[in-house]
């Protein structure tokens, strides 16, 4: 039984999610305590109980602790089963996070499976849709995986209710990745999106940032989107598309909150990892590290940042000797990440 402290490190989501996705790949038991213990609401909360509930239904693990509110779970995975599986986390819960704890057992399983799930698609603190599939899916069949991904609605903050669906085909092996170097910039696209509002608003978020990134490209393209929601909400996303690597980041909207200032913020984070020399967004930073902890080689990326999420995901894939990672920190400019698999495979 592999005993995790939920406290170590960044002491959030993050640790349940990655401890539970490398049980069910490496088919060990565990243990967690001090669930999210560092937030200001531990415990368990709608989108960690949905990705408990998630990883278990995938491999029939036995579970026990799984409530609102609990600091501790045990989780003993059984095999990984595919199939059409359909969770509701039932708040504005982030459903990209769930996918990602789920998503690497299903994409190495014998069959196909279909995966919805209803919750936040466009929550702050986490990969909203449009980032997963632009950015994340990319680099996923970059290594080799064979998914889709499919926004049926927008789910935004307070209200959620957002639907997501992946086809997630199987593949047999996981490429590394090489990229210490992101290459020139090719150009910078976007995406300016409304649910159930004017789509001026859409044309404010998207002029703004035209406006503000004027000269860093001459091909900058934002596209409007109409996007279909049950609520009301906006989010204007940026890629910046290099020679060998992409980096993304997003404002999303709230009551009160102006078009510009939400295009302001997508283009502040830009702007910032530009001045890097980073390959990858620090974002896709950590999510990078489970999928390349079972490469058939040897992986190296530079960050544009070294963040605490990567370094407890660093940590906890050490706690189930499944990789070695050895992360570089370049004084905070960038961090170059290596990643050699173990010779513990699924
Ligand atoms: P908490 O316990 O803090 O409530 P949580 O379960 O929502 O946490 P974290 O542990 O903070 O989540 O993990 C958040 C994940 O979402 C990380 O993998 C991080 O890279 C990702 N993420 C956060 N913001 C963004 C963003 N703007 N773009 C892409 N990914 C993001």
């Amino acid at each position: 039984m592999i005993e995790i402290d939920g406290s170590l490190g960044e002491g959030g989501g993050q640790v349940l999610r990655s401890a539970l996705t490398l049980a069910v790949m490496t088919g060990q038991p565990m243990r967690i305590t001090n669930i999210r213990a560092r937030r200001k609401k531990p415990g368990l909360q709608a989108q960690h109980l949905a990705a408990v509930n998630a990883a278990a239904a995938i491999s029939g693990a036995e579970v026990e602790g799984a409530h609102l509110g609990a600091s501790e779970l045990r989780f003993q995975p059984g095999a990984v089963r595919p199939g059409d599986y359909r969770f509701d986390i039932g708040t504005a819960g982030a459903a990209s996070l769930v996918l990602q704890t789920i998503f690497l057992p299903l994409g190495l399983a014998a069959g196909p499976s279909e995966v919805t799930i209803i919750g936040g698609t466009h929550v702050p603190w986490s990969p909203c849709f449009h980032y997963l599939d632009l950015q994340w899916l990319p680099f996923m069949h970059r290594i080799g995986f064979d998914t889709t991904l499919e926004l049926l609605l927008a789910g935004f903050y307070p209200q959620g209710n957002g639907q997501i669906r992946a086809r997630i085909e199987p593949i047999k092996t996981i490429a590394p990745l090489d990229l210490p170097e992101r290459g020139g910039l090719k150009g910078i696209r976007g995406i300016s999106a409304v649910a159930n509002l004017d789509m001026s608003i859409a044309e404010r978020q998207r002029k703004r940032a035209l406006n503000r990134l004027q000269g860093r490209h001459n091909r900058i393209d934002i596209e409007l989107l109409d996007l279909p929601a049950r609520a009301k909400g906006t989010c204007l996303l940026l890629q910046a598309e290099f020679k060998r690597s992409s980096a993304c980041y997003f404002g999303l909207g709230a009551l009160g909150k102006r078009a510009e200032q939400v295009a302001d913020e997508a283009c502040l984070w830009l702007e910032k990892f530009l001045a890097t020399n980073g390959a990858v967004d620090e974002y896709l930073a950590d999510q990078l590290l489970l999928p390349l902890a079972f490469a058939e080689g040897p992986s190296e990326y530079r960050t544009a940042k070294v963040t605490p999420h990567l370094l407890t995901n660093a940590e906890i894939i050490r706690m189930f000797d499944v990789a070695t990672i050895e992360i570089e920190d370049d004084s905070g400019k960038s961090g170059l990440v290596r990643i050699t698999p173990g010779s513990k495979k699924p």
